[in-house]
């Protein structure tokens, strides 16, 4: 069962959860007791695939809600791609999460997502729409993952001129169930139109719901990467792991935190973000302040001045944040300061990172990835007695999608994946509507749905 990190709404099994995105007191569900997994188990990880991996940890969460031959079909079709984990130096490892068809790790989530609510609406016979608001990548991911779901609708709204034509195309070519809206604004204009409309008593009907990682099915499948991670690079029974997450909502570091709850072996975990530095200051000062507005960073999905999902992590340390940022009970810091590590990483160090990086070992990384590392060698260099210990750092993304970044920083123009390189060249569908405010977007959409 899920409770809302408000404590003002019903608890909810999984299906409800996922159905309903966000928690009507506006506080985001969170699991009431997380399952571990015995040792043993987390050790045999290293003989199974990916799906065998999958299976077990993600049923350890959601139980029978979703018999197990359904719920092996729909992680075999959403994880259809792979996930590698290369060695860069004796003890530290990145794993790359930009193997999905929008080359982002939020393939992982989203299209785990799209086919579990398929699959409970199908059941139910009901139709839901999912609304999005995006920054650039979590439009792409969502959009490409629901395609086609004929049970649900998807409206994403974007800054049209603050996303990359790439990105742009990964949303407005699809059609049928797709609708992508381009806003004279920008990405906090989108999130305010969305987050109203949830809210909005005269929408109630149209029976809106979230795909950003607010909504919990996006988390669960962000369990499982770190679980296969370890499986490929530990040697004996319990070793720890130290992993360095980049992060801007969280909820790739919630993933991390669920796993640890499951019994996965974490030595520590490295908060990895950019400017935007209200975390690792919370963390020294026990004091929270949002950064507002957030800061405009090269890694900008990570341009995050008030993370969702501090709320869960939050609570998962018996503390209690509303959706403002208002702190009603006190986390237990000195167990979070054990558990997490959090380092700010200025733009002039990311783009550091990403040249010294390709001189020593001849890799590219691109923003967001660089971010991880730069903090993992802050790290270490400030944990000399713990270079025993192996380290994940999570790619995020391709370099392809940053390809002005990359030429000007190590001059290599990075090649483009096969999936991206079939987008670039379709067709765009023009923008259905011109959206200038909340009441021409709550028109459209009573209009169309
Ligand atoms: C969304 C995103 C992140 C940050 O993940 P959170 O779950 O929001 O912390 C990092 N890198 C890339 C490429 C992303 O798209």
């Amino acid at each position: 069962m899920f409770h809302s990190t408000n404590y003002n709404s019903p608890n909810v099994n999984f299906k409800e959860a996922i159905l309903k995105g966000q928690a009507p007191d506006k506080g985001l569900y969170m699991l009431n007791k997380i399952n571990t997994l015995e040792q043993e188990q987390i050790f045999s990880f290293r003989n199974l695939s990916l799906h065998q991996i999958g299976i077990i940890v993600l049923s350890n969460i959601i139980g029978k809600t979703i018999p197990k031959k359904e719920f092996e079909k729909i992680v075999k079709k959403a994880l259809n791609f792979d996930a590698p984990v290369k060695s860069i130096t004796k003890n530290d490892f990145i794993c790359y999460l930009d193997k999905g068809p929008t080359c982002s790790f939020k393939d992982f989530g989203a299209r785990t997502l799209a086919r579990m609510l398929q699959y409970f609406l199908e059941k139910e016979n009901k139709n839901i729409i999912i609304l999005t608001a995006t920054s650039g990548d979590t439009g792409g991911a969502v959009a490409q993952a629901f395609y086609e779901m004929n049970r649900i609708k998807v409206v994403v709204l974007f800054p049209k001129n603050e996303i990359s034509k790439l990105q742009r195309k990964q949303m407005t070519t699809l059609g049928k169930n797709i609708t992508a809206i381009g806003i004279k604004g920008k990405f906090d204009d989108c999130q305010r139109y969305v987050k109203k409309a949830f809210a909005d008593g005269e929408l109630s009907h149209l029976r809106l719901s979230s795909a950003n990682s607010i909504n919990f099915g996006r988390l669960l499948p962000q369990t499982l990467y770190y679980f296969w991670g370890y499986s490929r690079i530990v040697e004996k029974k319990g070793e720890k792991v130290i992993f360095s997450v980049p992060s801007g909502n969280f909820g790739n570091l919630m993933g991390g935190l669920i796993a640890y709850n499951m019994g996965l072996p974490v030595k520590r975990f490295i908060a990895a973000v950019n400017e935007n530095d209200e975390f690792p200051k919370f963390l020294t000062t026990g004091t929270y302040e949002k950064v507002e507005p957030s800061k405009n960073c090269i890694s900008n999905a990570m341009n995050v001045g008030h993370p969702s999902n501090l709320a869960r992590l939050i609570d998962l340390f018996d503390g209690q944040i509303d959706e403002t940022g208002t702190i009603h009970k006190k986390p237990n810091m000195e167990q979070m300061r054990k558990t997490i590590v959090s380092y700010s990483i200025s733009d002039q160090e990311t783009k550091e990172t990403i040249k010294n990086f390709y001189n020593k070992y001849q890799g590219i990384l691109e923003p967001h990835g660089a971010v991880g590392w730069s903090a993992l060698l802050y790290y270490r260099k400030e944990h000399p007695d713990e270079t025993e210990f192996k380290s994940i750092t999570f790619e995020t993304a391709d370099p392809a999608k940053f390809p002005d970044e990359i030429i000007e920083l190590i001059n290599i123009t990075p090649e483009i994946p096969g999936s991206l390189k079939k987008i670039q060249n379709r067709e765009e569908i023009p923008n259905p509507v011109e959206i200038a405010n909340y009441n021409e977007f709550k028109t459209f959409l009573l209009k169309n749905f």
